[in-house]
C-alpha cells in the first residue's frame, strides 16, 4: 500500500493531472509531475514537478526514484517510456492498457477479442485500401489517425461524393484505421476505478455530446431506458478486467436507434466525461484514481446529485462570471493562460436534486 505522505508520479501537466494533484493532496499524498511543458496546470498545483521529454532516460530514472507509484493523466505517453519507469516504480494502469488505448488499430482489435461490439472498421495505410475500404464499410464513413488523435484531431469524414484521392493526399501518410458512420441516438460514457484487489466500482453512464469532436456537454443521468444504462455498465466493467488494469478506464460508447451499444474508444485515465463527479459524487474519478493505485479502498461511486456539466472551450472562459451569479453551478477553471479555439479552459458543473 502506498500511505498517505508518500509521494505519486504524474506523467502529463494538463488539467487531467492537475484535478488528481488537488485530490491526492487532500488525502495527503504529494505529487510529482514529468512533462516537457513548463508551465502546465499540473505544475500550479503541485511542489514537485520535472520539466523533459519523455524520452529523457536521465530524467525519467531520476523522477522514478523520487517517487512511490507512478501513473499518467496524458494517453499519448510514449509505452516504452512507460515500460521504462514500470522496471523502476508500480506504473498503474500498466504500460499495456496505455499501448491499447493509444493506437486505434490495436484498440478496436482487442475490443473485438473480448467480444465488445464496435463500428466496423478496417486499417488503411495508401489511397487503394482507403477506396476499398470505403465500398466495404461505405457509404459514410471516418477516417482518423491510428495514433495522436483526441478532441477529434486528425479525422477526417467522408461522404459518397468525397474526393478520395484528395481525401488521402490531405490525410497524409501515416497509417489510419477507416470507420464506418455510425447513425447512434445518442452517445454514452462511463467510468470504472478498479482496485488492487480486483474490486470494481462503477460510475452511472453520462449521456455526452459532442461538437465538433470536442466534448461539449455530459447530462447525468442519461435518458436512456435502464436496459441500456446496465448494457453499457456491463460493457465498461468487462473492459476493466479484461485490460486487468488498476485505476480507471473510460468507455466512450454510441447507442444506435436499434439500442445497440458499440465501443467508440476507451481511456485508460480520468475522462472528461467524468468532471462531474467532482461536484456530485460521495466519491470523484480523481479520488477514486488515487485510491485504486495507492491500494486503498474504493469510495462510492454513487451520486449525491444529478448533474450537467459543460465545459469552457476557448472564448467561452469569459462567461465565467456569469456562471458565478448562479448559486447551483460549480466553476472549474485549469490556470490556462491561452484561451486558444477548442482548447478546454474549464467547465462548470450545475447540480441538481436527485431523480
Ligand atoms: P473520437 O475521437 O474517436 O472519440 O471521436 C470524437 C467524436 O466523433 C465521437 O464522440 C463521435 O461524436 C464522433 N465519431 C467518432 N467516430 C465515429 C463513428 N464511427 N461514427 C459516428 N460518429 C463518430
Amino acid at each position: 500500500m502506498i500511505e498517505p505522505g508518500q509521494t505519486i508520479g504524474i506523467l502529463g501537466g494538463g488539467q487531467l493531472g492537475r484535478m488528481t494533484a488537488l485530490a491526492a493532496s487532500a488525502l495527503g499524498y504529494r505529487c510529482h509531475v514529468y512533462c516537457p511543458e513548463k508551465n502546465s496546470p499540473a505544475k500550479q498545483v503541485t511542489a514537485y514537478a520535472t520539466t523533459a521529454e519523455y524520452d529523457n532516460k536521465l530524467a525519467l530514472g531520476r523522477f522514478a526514484k523520487s517517487v512511490d507509484v507512478i501513473t499518467f493523466e496524458f494517453e499519448n505517453v510514449p509505452g516504452d517510456t512507460a515500460e521504462f519507469l514500470a522496471e523502476r516504480k508500480p506504473v498503474r494502469p500498466g504500460p499495456n492498457a496505455l499501448r491499447t488505448a493509444q493506437d486505434r488499430l490495436k484498440e478496436k482489435d482487442f475490443l473485438q477479442s473480448i467480444g465488445a461490439a464496435t463500428a466496423p472498421y478496417c486499417a488503411v495505410a495508401t489511397e487503394a485500401e482507403l477506396r476499398a475500404g470505403m465500398s466495404a464499410l461505405g457509404p459514410r464513413a471516418i477516417l482518423k489517425t491510428v495514433r495522436m488523435g483526441y478532441d477529434g484531431k486528425g479525422q477526417l469524414r467522408l461522404q459518397p461524393e468525397s474526393d478520395l484521392g484528395a481525401a488521402w493526399r490531405e490525410f497524409g501518410t501515416s497509417p489510419g484505421i477507416l470507420e464506418g458512420f455510425v447513425e447512434f441516438a445518442c452517445e454514452l460514457s462511463v467510468i470504472v476505478a478498479r482496485g488492487e484487489n480486483g474490486k470494481l466500482a462503477t460510475y452511472a453512464p453520462v449521456e455526452t455530446q459532442h461538437t465538433q469532436g470536442i466534448l461539449d456537454t455530459t447530462l447525468t443521468p442519461s435518458r436512456v431506458p435502464g436496459d441500456i444504462a446496465m448494457r453499457a455498465e456491463a460493457i465498461a466493467r468487462h473492459v476493466a478486467e479484461k485490460l486487468d488494469l488498476i485505476g480507471l478506464v473510460a468507455v466512450e460508447m454510441f447507442v444506435t436507434h436499434r439500442g445497440e451499444v458499440l465501443v467508440n474508444e476507451i481511456a485508460p485515465r480520468p475522462h472528461n466525461s467524468g468532471h462531474w463527479t467532482i461536484d456530485a459524487c460521495y466519491t470523484n474519478q480523481f479520488e477514486q484514481l488515487v485510491r485504486a493505485i495507492c491500494g486503498l479502498p474504493l469510495g462510492s461511486p454513487e451520486r449525491h446529485s444529478d448533474a450537467v456539466m459543460k465545459n469552457l472551450i476557448g472564448a467561452d472562459i469569459a462567461k465565467w462570471r456569469d456562471v458565478l451569479n448562479d448559486p447551483m453551478q460549480k466553476l472549474h477553471l485549469y490556470g490556462k493562460d491561452e484561451a486558444l479555439p477548442g482548447r478546454k479552459m474549464g467547465h462548470v458543473t450545475k447540480l441538481s436534486q436527485r431523480r
